[in-house]
C-alpha cells in the first residue's frame, strides 16, 4: 500500500493510500481539491472515503468527492457529519474490497466525543487525537478520557505509521523538549523534522514506536515526565492528573 499525506488548507493532511492497481482511500478530505489533482496525477480511483471526526477541517470536501466519484463515506456515529453514507463503531472491523484491506476501528473520545480511528494496513489514521510528539487538543472530551483513549492506541502495533491530521510535529517538539530536554531520541527526531521541514517535506508519517519514544503524552509514566508533573504540581501517583497537567500547559506555550 502507498501512503501519502496531501497537504490541504493551512497545515491539514489528507491521507492517500492506494494499491498498485490503482485503486485508493482517502482520509479526512478537508478540502476536494488536492485529493482531485492527486488522483488525476496518479490515475487512481477513489474507492473510500475514510472520515474521523466532524470538524471541518476534515470532512470539508467529503460530500463533492462521493458527488464526483460515488464513494463511500465512512465515519461516526455523529449528526455533525450528515454526509455519511456508511457509520463505524468502536471494535468494528471495517472490510474493503478494493483496494483489499481490513481496519479496526477504535473510538478514542478526547479532542471531540465521537472521534475514531482506523489501524490496519500498516498505518493508523488518527485525525486530531494523537500528533507526532503531541496530541489535539480536548474540545469536548476530559483529561481521563483522552489518556485512555491514546493508552489503546499505545496498546497497537508499534510498526503502524502514525498517519496524523495536522504538520504540527516541530512546534510540539520545542514543548516535549522543555518536559524531556534529556530524551536522546526525542533530540535525533527533532533533528530529523528540521532536516525535512526544511526541505518542505512532511515530518509525518513516524511509526508508533518513534511516538512511544518521544512523545510526552504517550509518556506520562516515565520517570522524566512524573518529575515535570511534580514540579507542574501534579500529583505522583495520579496519571489522569499528569496528562491533565502536561495538557494544559502545551495549551499555554508559545512555540
Ligand atoms: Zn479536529
Ligand atoms: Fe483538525
Amino acid at each position: 500500500m502507498h501512503v501519502v499525506p496531501l497537504p490541504a488548507l493551512a497545515d491539514n493532511y489528507i491521507w492517500l493510500l492506494y494499491d498498485d492497481s490503482g485503486h485508493a482511500i482517502v482520509v479526512d478530505p478537508g478540502e476536494a481539491h488536492p485529493v482531485e489533482d492527486a488522483l488525476r496525477a496518479r490515475k487512481l480511483k477513489l474507492c473510500a472515503i475514510l472520515l474521523t471526526h466532524h470538524h471541518s477541517d476534515h470532512i470539508g470536501g467529503a460530500a463533492a468527492l462521493r458527488a464526483a466519484h460515488g464513494a463511500p463515506i465512512y465515519a461516526p456515529e455523529d449528526e455533525r457529519i450528515p454526509a455519511a453514507t456508511h457509520r463505524v463503531r468502536d471494535g468494528e472491523m471495517l472490510a474493503l474490497a478494493e483496494p483489499a484491506v481490513r481496519f479496526q476501528v477504535l473510538a478514542v473520545p478526547g479532542h471531540t466525543l465521537s472521534h475514531i480511528v482506523y489501524a490496519g494496513a500498516g498505518v493508523l489514521l488518527c485525525g486530531d487525537t494523537l500528533f507526532s510528539l503531541g496530541c489535539g487538543r480536548l474540545f469536548e472530551g476530559t483529561p481521563a478520557q483522552m489518556l485512555a483513549s491514546l493508552q489503546r492506541i499505545a496498546a497497537l502495533p508499534g510498526n503502524l505509521l502514525v498517519c496524523c491530521g495536522h504538520e504540527y510535529t516541530a512546534a510540539n517538539g520545542r514543548f516535549a523538549q522543555t518536559v524531556e530536554p534529556d530524551n536522546t531520541a526525542l533530540k535525533q527526531r527533532l533533528d530529523d523534522v528540521a532536516t525535512l521541514r526544511g526541505k518542505q517535506q512532511p515530518s509525518v508519517p513516524a511509526t508508533l514506536s518513534s511516538e512511544l519514544a518521544c512523545n510526552p503524552f504517550l509518556r506520562v509514566n516515565s520517570d522524566d515526565v512524573i518529575a515535570w508533573c511534580r514540579r507542574h504540581g501534579a500529583a505522583n501517583d495520579d496519571a489522569v492528573a499528569r496528562f491533565a497537567a502536561l495538557r494544559s500547559a502545551k495549551d499555554g506555550f508559545q512555540a
